[in-house]
């Protein structure tokens, strides 16, 4: 995407900043990450560097990550403990490129890098909070709703974020799930004609290699009867360099195929995610985004508006905005419900449709997904209900003749 008046470097290449992405070709304003980038020029070299190297030389020590970063004393008795006991530590060179390396507050940095606050455990804490392993109808297979199911097709990832929902699994280390293991998957979704919708995900499906992403995908495609395959990534976030045209072009006789992936911050915009987004959107791929609100990190609304307004330049639909799943180890990122809420209601008046989310609580136990809109319901009668607008102002909604 080219804009009028661009200037030099990553932007005359026809590369734009995260938030002049989001504000348009008459904005004018600089790019975010030039401090950052200033600090950390040996990384920084990584950007340019293929998706097999950025695998092959992810982060993972914590002698590597004290190279990188000025680590606190939380970080790093948080990845001592990551290393040791808990949930595996990994992040790409591009990815934590982006990161300040003085300020632990850095949006990028906390996503990324374990803190001690993970061994803490607060009532409502849930190893498996959307009860996917009671919900396991054939190995790797998870099926809560009548028509959708969850093929789990890899442990790993190019980034281990610190929200995530399936930390209980995910760096375990068995890497890709062969063909053979999912066969029962195959057998169940080729028996049950009313599952239309297989969401294949991990892990991370796009960090393993092209052949066996196809070859997957090649199989989900002769069951005739699922209508949507869709694919949910995190890779033009933390390693945008592995949507190349190969895996494009690789990927194309399979549609329709859908991308979910998950941006949570505008600075994760960057010209590299661009470029992979642009490709994904020109290969005919409809991307949609996930948002996962992270207490400190994203949590009010000028920076998610900042992060929609980019995506839809992008060509990427924000779907949800997600409140996050209560993963055990994770309350320090959470929000209160209220929070959400309000960030909604603000985001309401100030965003086109397009470019607005659904608040969505996906609830405990795998019980489903519930979109949030109850601050806008004033008070329900017979016959009429009263709702508030953006506005604040207050609305009666009458019902048609019983
Ligand atoms: S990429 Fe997705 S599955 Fe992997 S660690 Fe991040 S949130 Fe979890």
């Amino acid at each position: 995407m080219t804009l009028a008046g661009d200037p030099g470097g990553a932007e005359g290449a026809g590369l734009v900043s995260a938030e002049r992405l989001a504000r348009g070709p008459a904005a004018g304003v600089s790019g975010v990450s030039g401090e950052i980038r200033s600090k950390i020029k040996g990384i920084r070299a990584g950007h340019k560097r293929t998706w097999q190297w950025q695998m092959q030389n992810a982060v993972t020590t914590l002698e590597q990550l004290e190279e990188i970063l000025e680590l606190t004393p939380e970080e790093r008795s948080g990845a001592e403990r990551a290393l040791a006991e808990g949930f595996s530590m990994r992040m790409t060179p591009y990815y934590i490129g982006l990161a300040s390396k003085t300020d632990a507050s850095c949006p990028i940095r906390r996503q990324a890098v374990p803190v001690s606050a993970e061994a803490n455990e607060v009532p409502g804490d849930l190893t498996d909070p959307l009860g996917e392993v009671h919900h396991e109808v054939a190995p790797h297979l998870v099926q809560r709703y009548p028509d959708r199911c969850l093929l789990l097709a890899t442990d790993r990832c190019a980034v281990y974020c610190r929200f995530c929902t399936r930390s209980r699994m995910v760096g375990e280390g068995g890497g890709a799930v062969s063909m053979a293991a999912l066969a029962p998957a195959f057998a169940y979704l080729r028996a049950h004609p009313e599952v239309r919708d297989v969401i294949v995900s991990g892990g991370d499906p796009l960090a393993m290699g092209t052949d066996r992403i196809v070859r997957l995908v090649a199989e989900l495609r002769s069951i005739d009867s699922l209508d949507t395959i869709r694919l949910a990534t995190r890779v033009p976030v933390t390693l945008p360099q592995r949507i190349t045209p190969e895996l494009v072009r690789a990927l194309r006789p399979h549609h329709p195929l859908w991308i979910m992936t998950h941006f949570n911050h505008p600075r994760e915009l960057t010209p590299e995610a661009q470029v992979a987004l642009r490709r994904l959107a020109d290969g005919g791929f409809p991307v949609m985004n996930q948002t996962v609100l992270l207490r400190g990190i994203n949590d009010n609304s000028g920076t998610l508006e900042t992060l929609f307004r980019g995506l839809v330049r992008a060509r990427v639909r924000p779907y949800y905005l997600l409140q996050m799943d209560p993963v055990r180890g994770t309350s320090h990122m959470r929000t209160p419900l209220a929070t959400g809420l309000r960030i909604a209601g603000e985001l309401q008046g100030r965003l086109t449709g397009i470019a607005l989310p659904k608040f969505i609580v996906d609830t405990p136990g795998g019980k489903g997904k519930v979109p949030l809109v109850a601050e806008n319901i004033v008070r329900r009668g017979e016959g009429v209900t009263t709702l508030r607008t953006f506005r604040g102002e207050e609305v009666d909604y009458l019902d048609p003749p019983a």
